[in-house]
């Protein structure tokens, strides 16, 4: 793992589709697989209500997931696309969502 948690900025507001996951840890700009922020796992904060902040990301819904729980694989170590347990599952994040 690339440093600590501590490193990154936590970004603790809601997912915005106008700025994905993907683009709060990475930053828009700036070398790929350097993440920038640490956002909440998705899955942990539309179903419970709780905080797991995270710099793994989805490569198909671009949601951050905490690795090993919500999702698998880490894309900075592995340097695959990581997949969340609602695209494994083939779910839809509508169907998450309460609103
Ligand atoms: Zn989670
Ligand atoms: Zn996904």
């Amino acid at each position: 793992m690339p440093g600590d948690a501590k490193d990154f900025e936590p970004d603790y507001s809601w997912y915005d589709p106008s700025n994905n996951d993907e683009e709060k840890i990475r930053g828009k700009t700036g070398p790929p697989r350097v993440p920038k922020k640490i956002v909440p796992c998705r899955i942990c904060q539309e179903q419970f209500g709780r905080v797991t902040l995270t710099f793994v990301y989805c490569a198909t819904c671009k949601h951050a997931f905490c690795e090993g729980v919500h999702g698998s694989f880490s894309v900075i170590a592995q340097r695959t696309p990581g997949k969340c347990v609602i695209c494994h599952l083939g779910k839809d994040w509508n169907s998450l969502r309460r609103s």
